[in-house]
């Protein structure tokens, strides 16, 4: 079976983001969103007719048309800030790891000022304490986006697909908000760029294990940029735990233009691939002319951050469908958290979506 080669655009700054761990409920465990993610698909990129491209630097256009100034401030001087204060001589800790939370219960319609100590306003733009703050987060982080721009400006030559390679994943953060692993929206940037260049109407449709709930809030007024996902059902205690429900299907401008699947945990590839075909199908409906792919490969059966039982072959069949769409695709790297099976994921996708394309492009 003939396969469409997908470039691979990767990012060496990507593997500078080291946040030595996370806090989960209260406790530092070791985490899994390790520069050895990166390292992992690019092995697996070895030997396959699938081109590396080192990313080139972007501007901050697409970036700020996605997120606040406020938050790429924060991000780009919080832990140079942290490291000015006393954190590491008081406490020991080198990271920027929020404690305090200023959510609407907080507040209660009061107006929000913003924090003066550096410890109170991490948690103005962080949400979870997961999502710890280290040297490299921001170059890496930016990387990742270049990552991003870089798949979508070949896409825009006329490369049928692109992958891009970004880490850390993205499709956590809000316009303003970030965690879940995630500090900057990797997929919602490209979509956004895709916009920007012509592109009428772009899906975003998200296989990732979890909810994109960034990426869903971004663009849930919105009618010109359609958000599709299916995921480890929340109401079954599944981060992002209130988000991510079947009944969140976009307001104003984007009503219907939001479709979340949730599945019940155990889900393997049967229920899988028939939620992969329906957003397929809801999306086709749509006449997309683009679409963004957030690909995580963290409901796999072997990935520790979710109790989904999909195969490699599922990933393949995956691709497959979202590739017969017949439009032009960047995909984007999301979660995936089992080093030795992550990368052939990956792999299995993209090929899926190569063949799928070539099936759309002969019809
Ligand atoms: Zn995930």
């Amino acid at each position: 079976m003939s396969t469409t080669p997908v470039p691979v655009v990767w990012s060496p700054a990507t593997r500078d983001h080291d946040p030595s761990g996370e806090i989960w409920i209260g406790v530092p465990t070791p985490g899994g969103e390790d520069a050895e993610r990166v390292d992992a698909i690019l092995a697996a990129t070895d030997n396959t007719a699938h081109q590396l491209i080192e990313a080139t630097a972007h501007a901050d256009d697409a970036l700020l048309a996605v997120h606040s100034p406020g938050l790429l401030a924060h991000l780009r001087t919080v832990h140079d800030e942290w490291l000015a204060g006393d954190y590491v001589e008081q406490v020991g800790q080198d990271r920027v790891v929020p404690y305090f939370f200023p959510t609407a219960t907080m507040l209660d319609g009061l107006p929000m000022h913003t924090a003066a100590a550096v410890h109170g306003r991490a948690g103005q733009f962080c949400y979870d304490t997961m999502t710890v703050v280290g040297p490299g987060t921001w170059s890496a982080a930016r990387a990742a986006v270049d990552c991003a721009l870089t798949a979508v400006d070949l896409v825009l030559d006329g490369a049928p697909l692109a992958y891009a390679l970004c880490r850390p994943p993205g499709h956590h953060v809000t316009r303003q908000g970030y965690g879940g692993s995630c500090y900057l929206n990797n997929a919602a940037v490209a979509a956004q760029a895709l916009r920007a260049a012509g592109r009428e109407r772009v899906a975003v449709l998200d296989i990732d294990a979890h909810h994109g709930n960034g990426t869903a809030a971004i663009f849930y007024d919105r009618g010109d940029v359609s958000y599709g996902s299916v995921h480890v059902d929340p109401g079954a205690g599944w981060f992002p735990h209130v988000v991510g429900h079947a009944d969140e299907t976009g307001v104003g401008e984007g009503a219907g233009a939001t479709r979340n699947v949730p599945l019940t945990p155990g889900g393997s590839d049967p229920e899988w691939l028939a939620a992969v075909a329906e957003l397929r199908d809801w999306t086709h409906e749509a006449a997309v002319d683009a679409l963004v792919v957030s690909l995580g490969v963290d409901a796999a059966a072997d990935d520790p951050e979710s109790p989904l039982l999909v195969t490699p072959d599922g990933y393949r069949d995956a691709g497959r469908l979202l590739g017969g769409l017949g439009v032009p695709t960047v995909a984007v790297q999301e979660g995936g958290y089992h080093l030795p099976s992550l990368g052939g994921l990956v792999v299995a996708c993209l090929e899926g979506l190569g063949v799928g394309f070539g099936h759309a492009a002969r019809r």
